[in-house]
């Protein structure tokens, strides 16, 4: 997770946490970000079930 912003709604997914977060224009972005040290997974999407999906789906291939 990028420590320069704010995450809201902070929830973890298994080894992923998904957290709102308002980009520099201030439209809603949610980020799903593995926090398996050797992963490095982390990714923006438009909704938040979208990024809830994908922490869902992660298989991680630092476990
Ligand atoms: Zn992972």
């Amino acid at each position: 997770m990028p420590a320069n912003r704010r995450f809201r709604h902070l929830v973890r997914i298994g080894p992923v946490q998904v957290g709102t977060a308002y980009d520099q224009r201030g439209r809603e972005k949610h980020t799903a970000a593995c926090t398996a040290p050797r992963c490095g997974f982390s990714t923006e999407y438009d909704s938040r079930a979208a990024a809830e999906l994908a922490a869902r789906t992660h298989r991680c291939p630092a476990r």
